[in-house]
């Protein structure tokens, strides 16, 4: 049995929505959809399925953002809050 791989459900083949969860929150003067998606694994070796995972989508500059959540829905500018926080300690 192989060691247990990481998911990674940003580089997914193919995407099944399940849900569609429209909110009144907002992430940058735009509001926010909230998706649950089951994604298809894009490692050569695996191809499953995986999730589903809930995904915001929103408007910036004209261009559809996406941002991860993850298996629980939250705020998706909480969640996207906690990531900046992330990356600026790791630049440090
Ligand atoms: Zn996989």
């Amino acid at each position: 049995m192989a060691k247990r791989l990481r998911k990674t459900p940003e580089r997914g083949l193919n995407r099944q929505v399940t849900h569609v969860c429209p909110t009144h929150d907002e992430l940058g003067g735009s509001s926010v959809t909230y998706q649950l998606e089951r994604v298809q694994c894009g490692k050569p070796k695996c191809r499953r399925w995986h999730g589903p995972y809930w995904y915001a989508y929103w408007t910036a500059g004209g261009k559809t953002r996406s941002l991860y959540i993850g298996k629980k829905l939250r705020p998706a500018a909480e969640v996207a809050t906690e990531r900046n926080q992330r990356r600026r300690a790791a630049a440090q």
